[in-house]
């Protein structure tokens, strides 16, 4: 989605959102300077700014050490680009922090303080990554683990296709 000079209005608290320019990047993003200090961020712009070397500065110019009016948590956000429902979704498999966002457009919206703690998270994008792969093998471990017994009650030495699968992945490890 091109960046856009229409001004918005926040999804939380219904005040306009201000554009502020990011240098280091050439773009726009909308902060609610007047209202919550949400934050909006287009189609791919949010992945400028989530790891920890990178820079923020002129978004934290806006909103450090402001007061912000307390968002309504609990009513359903609309986009404010394209007017689509957004939906809550963890930012990692820590589940901690919760933003908005829109299938539609692939905006997101996050709540004034959610920016640096979701940095604080991990180091970089490949440690976030690495994270959501020992999430699923966990996951899926258990699972497996619990039909691996049932199959050894019925004594059949078959390997499930789930742990051939897992048997392949992890070949380099073991
Ligand atoms: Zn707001
Ligand atoms: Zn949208």
């Amino acid at each position: 989605m091109a960046d856009t000079l229409k001004p918005i209005v926040c999804p939380a608290c219904g005040k306009t959102m201000e554009k502020v320019f990011i240098p280091s990047q050439g773009i726009n993003i909308d902060i609610c300077t007047e209202g919550c200090g949400g934050i909006f961020f287009d189609n791919r712009e949010f992945d400028k700014f989530d790891e920890k070397n990178e820079d923020i500065s002129a978004i934290i110019a806006k909103i450090e050490g402001k007061t912000f009016s307390k968002p309504n948590e609990s009513m359903t956000r609309v986009c404010p680009n394209c007017g689509a429902k957004m939906v809550k979704n963890h930012s990692s498999v820590k589940q901690q922090i919760e933003i908005d966002e829109c299938y539609t457009c692939g905006g997101k919206f996050l709540d004034n303080s959610e920016l640096i703690k979701i940095r604080e998270e991990y180091e970089n994008n490949e440690e976030r990554d690495e994270d959501i792969l020992r999430y699923v093998y966990q996951k899926v471990g258990r699972q497996l683990a619990e039909q691996e017994r049932k199959y050894s009650e019925i004594g059949t030495h078959d390997k499930t296709y789930v742990r051939k699968f897992f048997d392949v992945l992890t070949r380099h490890r073991s």
